[in-house]
């Protein structure tokens, strides 16, 4: 079972200008937790993960990492983008940077370490993620499927407390899809704390410890994958489970 909490929303509310897009969100992710979010386009998904990670102010109620309230700016806050790692439906790696260049330059700047020790754990990621041999190309050299494992690295690089996935395999072209989910099952059985916004539903089923349903920027369902599969106690949840499955 989950362990103490590590993220943890309560009454959050976002607008954008008058549309009210994250309604009395309560989201609370244990330690070593994987959190799959689903649900229509437009139903707040994107925008709870960037309010996580501070990509995004709220206007009301309260988002704790580790229990501490998030911090506003400065070096607390690019410190916080290193404890939370993100991963993009768009890979957005350096063009201009070798895939090494990639995963080491945020462990120099914001972990201060030094290059040589930034380098060596950046080839020792690349091995975990199964492009180890990829370390000297550039990003456009790469597929699709590779890209994404070496944003995968880049984020482990920095020695987060959580990964954020945001349709991390919409972008990939279909046979490369598993390799990337296949990485990330091996950090959730490694323990990673995770919330996974997909629509991957047999990685939802085989990794998730528990399912969050959004629709309308409301919460509508948190439950385990066997309860939410086999019996969506929503209408909504019932209604976008007929069109996905
Ligand atoms: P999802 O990821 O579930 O598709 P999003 O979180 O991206 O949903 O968007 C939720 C709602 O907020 C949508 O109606 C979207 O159009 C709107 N939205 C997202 N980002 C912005 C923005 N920067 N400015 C204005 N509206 C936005
Ligand atoms: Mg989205």
């Amino acid at each position: 079972m989950a362990g103490d909490p590590l993220i943890e929303l309560r009454d959050v509310n976002k607008y954008f200008g008058e549309l009210h897009v994250l309604k009395d969100i309560n989201l609370t992710v244990g330690k070593g937790e994987v959190v799959v979010v689903i649900g229509p386009s437009g139903s707040g998904k994107s925008t709870l993960c960037r309010a996580v990670n501070r990509l995004e102010t709220v206007q009301s109620g309260t988002i704790l990492l580790d229990g501490q309230p998030l911090p506003a700016e400065g070096k607390a806050l690019a410190r916080l983008r290193a404890e939370v790692g993100m991963v993009f439906q768009s890979f957005n790696l350096f063009a201009h940077k070798t895939v090494l260049q990639n995963v080491s330059l945020g462990q120099v700047k914001v972990r201060g370490r030094k290059k040589e020790e930034a380098d060596r754990r950046s080839r020792e990621l690349l091995e975990r993620v199964g492009v180890a041999d990829q370390a000297d190309k550039y990003p456009a050299q790469l597929s699709g499927g590779q890209q994404q494992r070496v944003a995968i690295a880049r984020a482990l690089a920095m020695g987060p407390k959580a990964m954020l996935f945001d349709e991390p395999t919409s972008a990939l072209d279909p046979e490369m899809i598993n390799e990337v989910l296949e990485v990330m099952r091996q950090l959730a059985r490694d323990g990673m704390t995770m919330i996974v916004v997909t629509h991957e539903m047999g990685f939802a089923r085989s990794a998730a410890n528990r399912v969050v349903f959004m629709a309308d920027g409301r919460i509508v369902e948190d439950r385990s994958p066997e309860e939410f599969f086999t019996n969506p106690s929503s209408e909504r949840a019932r209604d976008f489970l007929s069109k996905i499955l």
